[in-house]
């Protein structure tokens, strides 16, 4: 997708925070963190948002969220974190390409303010 944000950020044409990069997958920290710890995870496949997701993308969702708590753990020890999914528009999600939001570093209630 040559007009999407995310596609252009694997591509490396335009720069970011790199945490974490395999050959499915981009980790990268959220240019507007809202805690300590915010990262991005996404996959390299342009896939526009969980609600878009096919049944044979479920294992590289899994894998997705398997790196998300793995990074994590290392980033905000023992006091773990929250992992969102945006959707769409009433999920809030502005950057039509499918990301899970880490975020940890500080108590977070909930619901969020
Ligand atoms: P969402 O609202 O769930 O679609 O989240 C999109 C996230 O992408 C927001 O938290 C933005 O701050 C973040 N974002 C937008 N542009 C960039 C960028 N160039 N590098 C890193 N994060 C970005
Ligand atoms: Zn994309």
């Amino acid at each position: 997708m040559s007009d999407c944000l995310f596609c252009k950020i694997i591509a490396g044409d335009i720069p970011c925070k790199k945490v974490y990069e395999d050959d499915d997958m981009l980790a990268f920290h959220d240019i507007n963190p809202v805690s300590p710890v915010h990262f991005l995870v996404i996959p390299k496949k342009h896939i526009k948002s969980l609600m878009e997701v096919e049944n044979t993308d479920a294992a590289l969702l899994g894998r997705l969220l398997f790196k998300a708590q793995d990074l994590a753990k290392q980033r905000c020890e023992e006091r773990g974190g929250r992992f969102v999914i945006n959707a769409k528009r009433d999920g809030g999600q502005t950057v039509d390409h499918l990301h899970i939001h880490v975020l940890g570093g500080r108590s977070l209630s909930w619901p969020p303010g």
